[in-house]
């Protein structure tokens, strides 16, 4: 699952890339918003998948946003994790759900 998250956040980051190649190299015209668009809506379809692999790893999911945070533990703790969202910053505390593989996990982000 950790591969699967890295090759999403690979192919967001090449589209990333495209589209400002795009639009500092393509004259402006109706094909060129044509492809824009289709780029926004891979990187949003990235963003997504990306939201629901971390959730399948045991993250927490903020929905301050669409697609949404991915929230990210802080806690010093053992057996637990205290969930907070990157933009909103609001927390959660999961206690005993995850499993210990998870923990370590979690740790070496
Ligand atoms: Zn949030």
């Amino acid at each position: 699952m950790e591969k699967l998250i890295l090759a999403v956040q690979l192919a967001r980051d090449a589209v990333s890339l495209f589209k400002t190649l795009l639009k500092d190299t393509v004259p402006n015209s109706t094909q060129k918003e044509i492809v824009e668009k289709k780029f926004q809506e891979a990187e949003r379809n990235f963003q997504i998948a990306e939201a629901e692999a971390a959730q399948n790893l045991g993250y927490s999911i903020c929905r301050c946003t669409w697609p949404p945070q991915i929230m990210l533990d802080t806690s010093k703790e053992e057996k637990e994790a205290i969930f907070v969202c990157p933009k909103c910053k609001k927390t959660e505390k999961i206690v005993g759900l995850i499993d210990d593989d998870q923990i370590d996990y979690l740790r070496q982000r």
